[in-house]
């Protein structure tokens, strides 16, 4: 992936799309809750400084950003990738309505089945599957895929027609990705690249943890061969500034690096919290645990993915 420009020419699209995708999970109600004016202020900034490529997610339940970010920038100037939980026709026609209404769109690029984990649950998701390759058929989508943590998944779309994007966890000692190594996912990534599809990755800074090794963490994934693009959650202008002029291959401001190292994230638990478990269940780095009837998170495993909080029926839990 390595170059110094910022966008490279995707044939997929026939168009130049940003090696920097922004992950926007951190700006709405999972994280950060920004007021919908800010957090798309600081989406336009990012497109102001290069990065046309913009990923979400139905989960994330943030898409009025992106609906106020179509007012301020051309629709056809940026690369919109969402997901969902859809499995069948009905509930991927409904994902999809979902998405197109509530950004204001008449397209998103690619469409992605959320947290695949294997050919059985792309199996299992047959009928969504079908539906959004008529979907592309269409128009309404320019591409289908899969996000997943799972390198039996990457396997699954290696056996399955039609993949054209897949989204999967790439950093240097594998952090998060579920049942596997990054020695065992890269050639899976390389094949699925070789055999056509856009491949980007996520988490580079293993949620957070890597922060303190910033530059060597996002070395790795921009030396990444099978990588098209790596999902970036930013939620700052100095977070942005650093990750662009990273892209770049431009030397990063003394105090734009102070900017980032002070932006650790954290999943609150809010103490209103009934312990019924259902953050637990949601979170597949067994980072949660139930004790004297709440919930507590085990810092050195969680992802700051914000998953949980989406689960939780009391909303008390959030990434700050
Ligand atoms: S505890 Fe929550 S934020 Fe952390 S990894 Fe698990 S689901 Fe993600
Ligand atoms: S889902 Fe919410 S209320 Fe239930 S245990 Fe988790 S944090 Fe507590």
């Amino acid at each position: 992936m390595k170059n110094s420009r910022l966008q490279i020419y995707q044939p997929l699209l026939g168009k130049f799309v940003s090696q920097l995708c922004y992950g926007t999970l951190t700006i709405g109600p999972l994280q950060r809750d920004f007021e919908v004016s800010f957090g798309a202020l600081l989406m336009e900034r990012a497109y102001r400084e290069g990065v046309n490529f913009f990923d979400t997610a139905e989960l994330y339940d943030n898409y009025h950003f992106f609906k106020a970010l179509l007012e301020r920038v051309p629709r056809d100037e940026i690369v919109i990738a969402t997901k969902s939980y859809a499995y069948d026709e009905t509930t991927a026609r409904t994902s999809l309505d979902k998405a197109l209404h509530e950004m204001g769109t008449d397209y998103v690029d690619f469409f992605l089945l959320h947290e695949q984990e294997s050919i059985h649950t792309l199996r299992g998701h047959s009928g969504a599957v079908d539906y959004f390759k008529k979907a592309k058929e269409r128009g309404l989508i320019r591409g289908f895929g899969i996000s997943t943590h799972h390198i039996a998944a990457l396997e699954g779309a290696l056996k399955t027609p039609g993949i054209d994007v897949v989204m999967a966890i790439t950093n240097e000692k594998g952090l998060g990705i579920a049942d596997g190594t990054m020695a065992q996912s890269l050639p899976l990534l390389r094949a699925l690249k070789a055999r056509g599809a856009l491949v980007y990755g996520m988490k580079p800074l293993g949620g957070g943890h890597f922060i303190k090794d910033y530059e060597a963490a996002m070395a790795y994934v921009r030396g990444l061969d099978c990588l098209d693009a790596v999902a970036v959650g930013m939620q700052s202008v100095d977070e942005i500034l650093a990750n662009t002029l990273l892209f770049k291959g431009e030397e990063i401001p003394e105090e734009v690096k102070r900017g980032i190292a002070g932006t650790r994230r954290r999943l609150l638990i809010h103490d209103w919290c009934t312990g019924c478990g259902a953050c637990v269940k949601k979170c597949h780095q067994q980072a949660l645990r139930i004790e004297k009837g709440q919930a507590v998170v085990d810092p050195g495993k969680c992802l700051m993915c914000g998953y949980c909080a989406g689960a939780c029926p009391q909303m008390c839990i959030k990434v700050i």
